[in-house]
């Protein structure tokens, strides 16, 4: 299988991701872990991604494509559940033109959908570096404006599940498990 984690920061997607991927023996791809491993590293991927990333701004869509290609080549035919990517259009297509070219497509995408009230209390709770209310108040900002799109972008395509974020890690698990 191969799956989209959509959703607001702090809706759930990596935990969720995670969990899945230990059942199944898929792949928990998340971009924002990768970059954070390449800013903890000093690559040049981090240099370039740290200053976005602290201001809770999106890191360039060829940044990220070009992290996705490298990942996606790495586990070859594996099954995988991208978390935090795509986050805009670009991304998107992009995503779509490079599975193509492999011969392979999306298998479905997962909306999590959380409160805002939800969201903020475990954001708050998560201690991130990149968690402070101002920049938490910008990534949900910038989910709103830049990545929200894309619900109808893969509502369109018909691969698209709606599931409820709200609730105990093992049942959100068992409904996401329902719609799979
Ligand atoms: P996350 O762990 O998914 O919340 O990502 C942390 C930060 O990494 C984000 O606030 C962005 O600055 C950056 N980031 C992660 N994934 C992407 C992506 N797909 N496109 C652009 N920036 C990203």
């Amino acid at each position: 299988m191969r799956l989209v984690f959509l959703g607001a920061p702090g809706a759930g997607k990596g935990t969720q991701a995670d969990l899945l991927c230990e059942k199944k023996g898929w792949r928990h791809i998340s971009t924002g872990e990768l970059l954070r491993d390449a800013v903890k590293r000093g690559t040049p991927l981090g240099l370039r991604a740290k200053a976005a990333m602290d201001r809770g701004d999106l890191v360039a869509d060829d940044i990220i494509l070009g992290l996705i290609e490298e990942t996606l080549d790495a586990i070859k035919d594996s099954g995988f559940v991208l978390d935090g990517f795509p986050r805009t259009l670009p991304q998107a297509r992009g995503l779509d033109d490079m599975l193509d070219r492999k011969g392979k497509d999306l298998d479905r995408v997962v909306l999590l959908t959380a409160s805002e009230e939800e969201v903020m209390e475990r954001l708050a709770g998560r201690g991130r570096t990149d968690d402070t209310p101002e920049t938490v108040r910008n990534r949900l900002k910038v989910y709103e404006e830049k990545t929200a799109p894309l619900v109808d972008y893969y509502e369109q395509k018909g691969i698209l599940d709606r599931v409820n974020g709200m609730g105990d890690i093992p049942v959100i698990q068992e409904r996401i498990l329902a719609v799979l």
